[in-house]
């Protein structure tokens, strides 16, 4: 099926509690789609990583799985998003994850006269969340993800897609700081679900199901929104 891309850049944004799956999906849109892949969390872990003014504000309240403040995440998104690469769309990966930010980021579009085109929300039962993140892993050279159940490497330790053996697990993947985060999903960005709902572009899937039939779910509503 042929897709035909409006002039306009698409903004998706992918809802969901920690573990639902957002990286991997957004990964595989950003292939298929030619969309960039926007995510907080990572632009974060970047600044922690790199020592900057905003990564040591955010470093301990990562560490305990709670939200880093709005002025902080909006900041670092507003750049990130002016970048030429965006020009075509992104899928925002984390982002929103409060009321504040769903406006501000609602603000910042209208600023290019765009909007949101899709909020779509992955699913997802909590008692599955411990399990899913606490095996997963990561490349370290391309960021390709894994997990020690769901999705191994097909040579184990070796990156199926850059042949790197470096893989990194994240601090914050522990039972611990699994449950904050939880909290936080809920009690934070879990009513951006009626937010969008309320604005008719909530889309939902069901992330229960397995990689690849969540991926063609999200293939179908991505070309129906990009048509
Ligand atoms: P993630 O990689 O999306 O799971 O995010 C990891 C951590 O980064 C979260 O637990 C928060 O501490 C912080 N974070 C990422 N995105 C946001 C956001 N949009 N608002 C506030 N904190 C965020």
């Amino acid at each position: 099926m042929e897709t035909t891309v409006t002039t306009t850049p698409a903004v998706l944004i992918l809802l969901g509690p920690p573990g639902a799956g957002k990286g991997t999906q957004a990964r595989l849109l950003e292939q298929e789609f030619g969309l960039v892949q926007l995510s907080t969390g990572d632009l974060l872990r970047a600044a922690v990583a790199e020592g900057t003014e905003a990564g040591k504000q955010a470093k301990a309240v990562m560490e305990a799985g709670k939200l880093v403040s709005d002025d902080i995440v909006i900041a670092i998104l507003r750049d990130r998003v002016a970048q030429a690469d965006c020009a075509r769309g992104v899928i925002l990966d984390g982002f929103p994850r409060t009321t504040v930010q769903a406006e501000a980021l609602d603000t910042m579009l209208a600023e290019t006269g765009q909007s949101v085109n899709a909020a779509i929300s992955l699913a997802v039962e909590d008692d599955a969340m411990v399990q899913r993140i606490s095996g997963r892993f990561t490349c370290a050279k391309c960021g390709e993800g894994y997990h020690d159940t769901f999705k191994p490497p097909k040579t184990p330790g070796v990156c199926d897609k850059c042949g790197s053996t470096e893989m990194t697990r994240r601090a914050d993947d522990n039972a611990e700081t699994v449950a904050s985060r939880l909290a936080a999903y809920h009690e934070q960005t879990e009513p951006l679900i009626a937010y969008y709902d309320a604005r008719g572009v909530l889309r939902t899937v069901d992330a229960m199901q397995g990689i690849d039939k969540v991926a063609d779910e999200m293939d179908g509503i991505v070309r129906d929104v990009m048509k």
